[in-house]
């Protein structure tokens, strides 16, 4: 049985307190939802937003507990906020901030130490794809970004083509499904099949009401991470709505 969709929007660095309009609106047109749903707004959002009409996540967190990071926020700051996840390895974290898939293996341990389900992100580059190296770099991502104790619980795995996000354009469909058949196969390796089942795998990178079904339909797609389409409660709903 396949796991249940989950639609996560990953709002960036955009939102304020009043943004709490959007989600009621977005609760209002979906009371029950036909899928998961998770907003990751930014951190100062967070414990504003817990408790509401959608489960909240963080959008990174530093490997440590607590101490001498100035401006970093930890899991267990996130889950005391009250978030349930964590988006951990966004490619505009490591290409801004420098993360190497070592950090984003630490980060993920520590999301899992505070109980926080990691959605660990994953994409090549658009020279990357052109160079025939897609498979082999989201390969080296997922057995370096992903440490030792996955459970289908604990992790979510976001496939984004850094060249799709925010750009309008994505991957054929054939080509996400590529990638998610590789991506489950290669979690079937190393964590077995029954954990490696449940495990959601998200594609990600524009993402609109107007295509996601069609993502949704891929085998091995079990929901979408949304950056642009998440902030209009109309058009993530379409989403959320897509996946029914
Ligand atoms: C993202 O940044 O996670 C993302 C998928 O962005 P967008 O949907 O805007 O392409």
């Amino acid at each position: 049985m396949s796991p249940r969709t989950l639609v996560a929007g990953n709002w960036k660095m955009n939102g304020l307190k009043a943004s709490s309009a959007m989600l009621e609106e977005l609760a209002r047109a979906h009371p029950s939802p036909v899928c998961d749903v998770l907003v990751c707004p930014p951190s100062t959002l967070v414990a504003a937003f817990a408790g509401g009409a959608f489960p909240i996540g963080g959008q990174d967190c530093h490997w440590k507990a607590s101490g001498a990071h100035t401006g970093d926020i930890s899991a267990e700051m996130l889950a005391d906020a009250g978030a349930s996840a964590v988006i951990i390895g966004h490619s505009e974290r490591r290409a801004d901030h420098g993360e190497t898939d070592a950090m984003v293996s630490n980060k993920t341990e520590a999301a899992w130490r505070a109980g926080l389900v990691a959605v660990v992100c994953v994409g090549e580059t658009e020279a990357e794809r052109d160079a025939g190296e897609t498979l082999a770099r989201i390969g080296s991502q997922l057995a370096a970004s992903i440490p030792d104790g996955a459970t289908a619980a604990n992790l979510v795995v976001a496939y984004e083509p850094v060249w799709a996000i925010g750009t309008g354009r994505t991957p054929s469909l054939e080509e996400i499904a590529e990638v998610h058949d590789f991506m489950r196969k290669t979690l079937s390796d190393r964590f077995g099949a029954d954990i490696a089942g449940g495990v959601r795998l998200l594609y990600g990178g524009s993402v609109k009401p107007s295509n996601a079904a069609e993502i949704f339909a891929i085998k091995n797609v079990n929901g979408a991470l949304v950056g642009g389409a998440s902030l209009k409660a109309e058009d993530f709903g379409g989403i959320i709505s897509a996946a029914g």
